[in-house]
């Protein structure tokens, strides 16, 4: 639902080219005297003692995978290191951070450059990110080109199921990537009918629109497959560090220190490409869409799907009212098993929902939302992103 496997990914750009406590207590007039201070102290210490509903759930989960990509990461950990990246999104003024120049133009041929002779391999093209970028890679290497693939990570699919039509994927059947063979293995889960609904103004059903859930694991690994048959050469753990245009060519400079070059470079590095902040110069988003949910156990109504169904008016969390969006879909790991989805469009400024916030939430909205008990529910994982808007999205 949030970006379409194959719809046009606007990061996939073509590069031509808590405050100290003693502090605290200190300067608050309530807490001068000394007995309040300690009870304050206590409830304070005791407070921040007690996980959070959301921290209990998630650390009794066991995660055993996680991988690049969005999506990719299940645990607590990355949880709150996600949420500390939208904190500091929200904190800022209009500058997220002075991005890193990465694309650097240069004057002149590689040739007369430092760099002459100094790459280790040629390609027509190299594509940055591999988690969506080995699907046009495969793409253009069935065209003929030779084609690299640079991947700051592993290059591997995550668990948590994509939600997509059949008629997105046949598109890529059209170009070579897949056949229907693949389509058919990599599908874990089919479902219909899909409802999209918004509360008090009725359901419209449709039918086959985002109504498989294919696995990203068996999916990546199929492509990556074909990919290296056609002769396609992958970088795994390897960031692209920068990027470098002469008049003749690009130089990629890769975090170790090898150095590709090619005639095109394309970005499917996502929504926190290096690249995209460096076009938009580390500009604060405009909106961003919040997204947490779970995959889990026991759905015994589970045939149809929600594409998008608004179940309440505005919610307050955190310091904000926000309105709130549901999908959920059959999952592939069992007949009993559903992936929920909560979502929201907001304004990245302090007091903002953060992630945990909005699960704090989804654990009392999402057992009304499907009409169960969050007690016969057994969570497997738990799953949380965030995506930058701009009005300007050129
Ligand atoms: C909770 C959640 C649910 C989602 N559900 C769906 C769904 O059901 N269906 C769907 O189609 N989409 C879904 N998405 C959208 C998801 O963003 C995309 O499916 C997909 O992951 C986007 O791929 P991408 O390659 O554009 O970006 P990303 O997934 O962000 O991948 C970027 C890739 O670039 C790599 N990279 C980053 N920086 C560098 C660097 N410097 N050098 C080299 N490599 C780098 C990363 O390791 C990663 O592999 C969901 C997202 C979330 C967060």
């Amino acid at each position: 639902m949030f970006l379409p496997l194959t719809s046009c990914n606007p990061n996939m750009g073509i590069v031509i080219q808590l405050d100290h406590c003693s502090g605290l207590y200190q300067q608050h007039p309530r807490l001068t005297n000394p007995l309040v201070r300690r009870t304050q102290r206590r409830k304070l210490l005791v407070a921040q003692a007690v996980p959070s509903r959301t921290q209990r759930i998630m650390e009794s989960i066991s995660v055993t995978s996680e991988v690049g990509g969005a999506g990719g990461a299940y645990s607590y950990n990355a949880l709150k290191r996600l949420d500390q990246i939208w904190s500091n999104i929200c904190s800022t003024q209009t500058v997220s951070q002075e991005p890193q120049k990465v694309v650097v133009p240069n004057p002149g041929l590689l040739s007369n450059s430092d760099l002459a002779g100094k790459e280790v391999e040629k390609f027509d093209v190299v594509v940055c990110g591999g988690t969506l970028g080995i699907f046009i890679a495969t793409a253009l290497s069935a065209k003929g080109l030779r084609v690299g693939i640079v991947e700051r990570n592993v290059l591997q699919g995550r668990e948590q199921e994509w939600n997509i039509s059949r008629k997105e994927l046949l598109e890529l059947v059209e170009v070579g990537v897949l056949t229907d063979e693949d389509i058919e293995q990599a599908t874990s889960s089919k479902f219909n009918p899909n409802r999209c609904g918004f509360e008090d103004k009725g359901e419209i059903w449709v039918q086959d629109i985002l109504n498989l859930g294919v696995s990203p694991a068996k999916l990546i690994d199929i492509v990556k497959s074909r990919f290296n048959s056609l002769g396609g050469v992958i970088f795994e753990s390897c960031a692209v560090s920068s990027i470098r245009v002469y008049e003749d060519i690009a130089t990629l400079q890769l975090a170790g220190g090898k150095i590709l070059s090619c005639q095109l470079v394309l970005d499917a590095m996502g929504n926190f490409s290096p690249v995209v902040k460096q076009i938009r110069s580390g500009r604060k988003p405009d909106g961003v869409c919040l997204v947490v949910g779970t995959c889990a156990h026991g759905f015994r109504e589970n045939s149809s799907s929600d594409v998008i169904y608004s179940s309440s008016s505005v919610e307050k969390i955190g310091d904000s009212e926000v309105q709130l969006f549901w999908e959920a879909f059959p999952a592939g790991s069992g007949p009993l098993d559903r992936t929920t989805y909560m979502f929201t469009y907001v304004q990245p400024r302090p007091g903002s929902p953060k992630l945990e916030e909005l699960l704090e939430s989804y654990w009392d909205l999402m057992p009304k939302y499907q009409g169960i008990s969050l007690e016969n529910v057994e969570i497997q994982r738990v799953i949380y992103g965030i995506f930058p808007t701009y009005r300007d999205s050129s």
